[in-house]
């Protein structure tokens, strides 16, 4: 096994289409076992062939965040999706750089595995994102054509913050407007519980 170089974005390799794979041979299984090494040490979700130079339709995808199990994919086709989830995406070809994307919350995909064998797999949440920005890598695509613009990691924490405050203030803000009438409304089933009970 070997760990691949990485190659970056604004590199043409990575806006071509791929060819099928047609050979499951010892060499589709190096480089699948080389995208996995290069994928673990990256410590990324996903790795598709032409980010690492080879023009074949091949993927390998973290499918347990805990335990970091990866699914190897050959020759992959999204066959149905549901739903819509919009979420941070990065990629190893766009290092530092992250965007808002919306992608299917749940897909399943037909792929073969290294010896030619075909199975289907399902993923949802950050899974089924990471099925659909890897294999938009085997035509060429990159989520950054689906971001409006791409945000540093600071960026993204004050965001991500800013979003967990209004979150809070609005669950606070919920919780009092249940608990008002409530009260009033158990005191003075008059209605007069807002004028009366306010000094
Ligand atoms: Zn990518």
């Amino acid at each position: 096994m070997a760990i691949r170089t990485i190659l970056r974005d604004g590199d043409p390799v990575l806006k071509k289409r791929c060819h099928p794979v047609t050979r499951f041979d010892r060499r589709l299984g190096d480089l699948l076992d080389d995208m996995k090494e290069t994928l673990g040490q990256a410590h990324g979700l996903g790795l598709a062939a032409p980010q690492v130079g080879i023009l074949r339709r091949a993927v390998v995808v973290v499918t347990d965040l805990d335990s970091n199990e990866m699914l190897e994919l050959v020759n992959p086709e999204i066959l149905d999706a549901e739903g819509e989830e919009t979420g941070w995406e990065g990629c190893l070809s766009v290092p530092g750089l992250w965007g808002l994307v919306t992608r299917p919350a749940w897909v399943r995909v037909r792929a073969q595995d290294r010896n030619g064998d075909w199975f289907e797999a399902e993923g949802e949440g950050v899974t089924a994102r990471c099925f659909c920005h890897e294999l938009a890598h085997l035509d060429g695509h990159l989520y950054t054509e689906l971001c409006d613009r791409l945000y540093t990691p600071e960026e993204v924490d004050r965001m991500e913050a800013e979003a967990e405050a209004a979150e809070a203030a609005e669950a606070e803000a919920a919780a009092q407007a249940a608990a008002e009438p409530e009260t009033e409304g158990a005191a003075r089933p008059d209605g007069q519980a807002e004028e009366d009970g306010q000094p």
